[in-house]
């Protein structure tokens, strides 16, 4: 699905993914972790295509092809998603507007046709039901006054109706309390499969309580210094990063 070789890559000349590679299989959820600023974010939106960023060296390939020459919108469109740290709030524009031109932009790249109407309102339904989304925050601008949970929950619903091929959780679980967690994470378990796969970013193991993951791995100063299973997680929580930070060196 997803194999990464020898990303390098700066910003504003300050180098920060340093040869990183990493593979995730079909249908493979991989976390990864790190400590603070080892490039977890960068990586996500790297990924994703976000601008400002130099890419120096190295290949992304998306079931083979090398995405790093494809705008954003065409990453989406081969089913590329990523989750905010911080999702954007955008006043004026209807949280169920907003959805379905998400939507109908991405079927459009993708040469299908627009969805009708009901069949659009069937959809949101259904996920919104799964996430425990009401109704009425669908009608309000996007984001504008959410609770974090509630705002964490809404990237979920845009992921569940995309139906990603390649989802990047980006610390989904920062500000969660524990019932907004256990929401986000059975939706994102509701959307395991094997055809899919998930790239978790989490600061904490607290998370991958949740989502268990297939592999773990462990990001410092720019690359992945180290890959395990699932128990990989209880050793760092364990243990910390110290350990990680001079084998980057
Ligand atoms: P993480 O998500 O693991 O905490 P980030 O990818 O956010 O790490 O950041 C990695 C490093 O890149 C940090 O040292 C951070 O300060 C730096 N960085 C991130 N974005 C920018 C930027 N726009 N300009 C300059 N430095 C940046
Ligand atoms: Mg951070
Ligand atoms: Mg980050």
């Amino acid at each position: 699905m997803l194999e990464i070789n020898n990303l390098v890559v700066d910003i504003e000349d300050k180098r920060i993914l340093n040869g990183l590679s990493l593979t995730v299989n079909d249908g493979e959820v991989a976390a990864i972790m790190g400590p603070n600023g080892s490039g977890k974010s960068t990586l996500s939106y790297v990924i994703a295509g976000k601008e400002d960023y130099t890419v120096l060296d190295g290949e992304i390939l998306l079931n083979g092809e090398n995405i790093l020459e494809l705008e954003p919108s065409e990453r989406a469109a081969k089913g590329v998603f990523l989750a905010f740290q911080y999702p954007l709030e955008i006043p004026g524009v209807a949280t169920m507007t907003f959805l379905k031109s998400v939507l109908n932009a991405q079927r459009k790249a993708r040469d299908e046709d627009e969805l009708t109407t009901p069949d659009f309102m069937r959809r949101v339904k259904k996920a919104a039901e799964t996430l425990e989304i009401d109704q009425e925050m669908l009608k309000r601008a996007l984001n504008v006054g959410f609770s974090g949970g509630e705002k964490k929950r809404m990237e979920i619903l845009q992921m569940a109706l995309l139906e990603p091929s390649f989802c990047i959780l980006d610390e989904t679980d920062s500000g969660l309390d524990i019932d907004a967690l256990r929401i986000v994470a059975e939706g994102v378990n509701a959307l395991r499969a094997k055809d899919r796969s998930f790239l978790v970013i989490t600061h904490y193991q607290r998370l991958l309580n949740y989502i268990v993951p297939d592999t773990v791995h462990v990001m410092s100063k720019g690359k992945v210094v180290r890959s395990g299973g699932k128990e990989l997680a209880l050793e760092l929580e364990a243990n910390g990063y110290a350990d990680y930070r001079e084998l980057a060196a």
